[in-house]
């Protein structure tokens, strides 16, 4: 069998292009989005990360501001940053980076979040909703995974839900901003889910799991932890691991997956190469979360308009509710 492969690229391209045409739509009502991100500390992936959506915000025409914070910067000054995006009314969306320095807690700066502006849904506000299946953002990385997913079985010509219902999903990596949320997004169509994390793997039932996927979901940042043994024929498999490798040989780095992919792909129907699958969609839906952020706060023309201007596909359609609270 030779994979489909799931162009990442493509599908954020498509993305990308109608979101500059919404950002450009404000513009004439006197609205322009703006994303503030807050990192601290050195850590390259941060700031690899960081560089990326500061391109791609000014590329489509949002405000864009960055709070870089020293390393050994002390909890309380990175809660008052927090604060002061919150105040700035050019802001509209605002993601912490992580990693965080030891001494600075993520709860403590997610609580400290507008919920108006968490476009990542961390706040324990926005992450009820998610759960209760009402959010207001869904995150990004768990939206392109499904975004990715949608399309690609649309494509197809097979009818979403159905495909859903008859599917054991699998999601390797339960982290509480891409692993769980995923599941959660998973159960919301319809499927079998199953989660796993580093105990299913130290347990021995990591592959017990990943045999009966229909769906495969990876997101535990661990090279080539799944190979094509691992994986029943047929599978569509979604990569969102990243990461660094250093060749021994030459010392040239290169981005991973967390799966083997050549393996894999002899197996699958479907997979996402890393990098080129769920990165560049996941760049592309912050924004979109930006600007459906930015229409929540003034008021224009309600922010489900801002789903309906873009594509309808079931990802979006759950995405903008402006739920109270
Ligand atoms: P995390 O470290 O917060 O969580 C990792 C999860 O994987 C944990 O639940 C852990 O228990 C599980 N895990 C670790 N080793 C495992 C093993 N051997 N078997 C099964 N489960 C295991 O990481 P995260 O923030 O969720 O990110 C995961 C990966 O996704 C990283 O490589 C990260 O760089 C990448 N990432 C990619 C995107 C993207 O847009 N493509 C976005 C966010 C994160």
């Amino acid at each position: 069998m030779t994979a489909d492969v799931i162009d990442g690229r493509a599908y954020a391209a498509d993305l990308r292009s109608r979101l500059a045409a919404e950002v450009h739509d404000l513009a004439s009502v006197g609205v322009r989005p703006g994303l503030a991100t807050v990192i601290a500390g050195d850590s390259y992936p941060a700031h690899a990360y960081e560089r990326r959506v500061r391109r791609l915000a000014e590329d489509i025409g949002c405000h864009y501001t960055c709070e870089a914070l020293p390393a050994d910067v002390a909890e309380a000054d990175a809660v008052a940053a927090i604060g002061k995006l919150g105040a700035d009314p050019r802001v509209s969306g605002i993601l912490v980076l992580r990693p965080l320095p030891p001494q600075v807690s993520e709860a403590a700066l997610y609580r400290a979040l507008d919920p108006l502006k968490d476009i990542e849904s961390v706040h324990p506000v926005n992450a009820g909703l998610l759960a209760l299946e009402r959010p207001r953002f869904v995150p990004s990385t768990p939206a392109s995974v499904f975004h990715l997913l949608d399309r690609y079985l649309e494509e197809a010509g097979h009818d979403l839900g159905e495909v859903y219902r008859c599917s054991n999903v699998v999601i390797v990596g339960r982290s509480a901003n891409v692993g769980k949320p995923a599941a959660m997004l998973a159960m919301q169509r319809g499927a079998t889910v199953v989660s796993c994390d580093a105990n299913s793997d130290r347990a021995g039932l990591l592959h017990v799991h990943t045999r009966a996927a229909d769906i495969l979901v990876v997101a535990a940042g661990v090279p080539g932890l799944l190979r094509g043994e691992h994986v029943k024929a047929g599978v569509i498999a979604i990569d969102v691991g990243i990461n660094a490798v250093t060749d021994p040989d030459t010392g040239a780095v290169a981005l991973v997956g967390d799966l083997d992919y050549a393996s894999v792909a002899a197996r699958a129907r479907g997979i996402t190469p890393v990098p080129g699958g769920v990165g560049p969609v996941t760049y592309t839906w912050l924004l979109r979360n930006t600007v459906a952020a930015a229409r929540l706060a003034f008021g224009v023309a309600g922010a489900r308009s801002c789903t309906e201007g873009l594509t309808l596909q079931p990802a979006d359609r759950m995405r903008a509710v402006p739920a109270a609270g």
